[in-house]
């Protein structure tokens, strides 16, 4: 981890993997770039890629804590995208013909959910529930409501009966966490 990285973004290990593993997945290959989260993203960003060194994407926290399995999946896949195309030397890809083609092949949507991105500005109430995985995985969801069941997105990247999401009936509003007691 070097290099300065602009402020409030945070080297986030656990994305990384996250997204190496997804990287490994698509192309066989070893990502090579920082994940990084970012808690405040302007406007209408919910992900960026910067060249390097080192290379680094950059995640959008309140986009990630609103979007589901499949639209971080998706989010993911774009930045790598950036980055595949960077590491083949095609600086200036951008959204253009080779863009698309790995869209295609790679699957995944270019754009991320319209709808939470408008909403990024105002203060999520919608209640999550907090889900686990046999291996002990925690989703924090919105409540289902069409009961259909879901599996973790970490363990398998298709739905998969073995590793089906429990629902603990733990409740959180964000931006409503119980206040930290630190002072006696
Ligand atoms: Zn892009
Ligand atoms: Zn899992």
């Amino acid at each position: 981890m070097t290099g300065s990285a602009p402020r409030g973004w945070r080297h986030d290990p656990g994305l990384e993997t996250d997204a190496a593993e997804l990287y490994r997945a698509t192309t066989g290959q070893t990502l090579d770039a920082e994940v990084w989260l970012s808690p405040r993203m302007a406007g209408h960003t919910a992900g960026v890629f910067q060249g390097g060194p080192p290379p680094r994407i950059a995640l959008s926290q309140a986009y990630l804590e609103r979007c589901t399995l499949e639209e971080r999946r998706d989010l993911m896949l774009h930045e790598l995208a950036h980055y595949h195309l960077w590491r083949l030397g095609r600086r200036r890809a951008g959204h253009g013909a080779e863009f698309r083609t790995l869209m295609r092949t790679w699957r995944f949507s270019r754009y991320p959910n319209a709808e939470i991105l408008q909403n990024l500005r105002r203060p999520d109430t919608v209640p999550r529930i907090l889900y686990v995985c046999p291996a002990g995985h925690e989703h924090w969801l919105r409540p289902r409501s069409n009961g259909r069941e879901i599996s973790c997105g970490l363990c398998s990247r298709r739905f998969d009966r073995r590793h089906l999401l429990r629902d603990t009936g733990i409740q959180r509003i964000p931006g409503q966490e119980a206040p930290h007691r630190s002072r006696s």
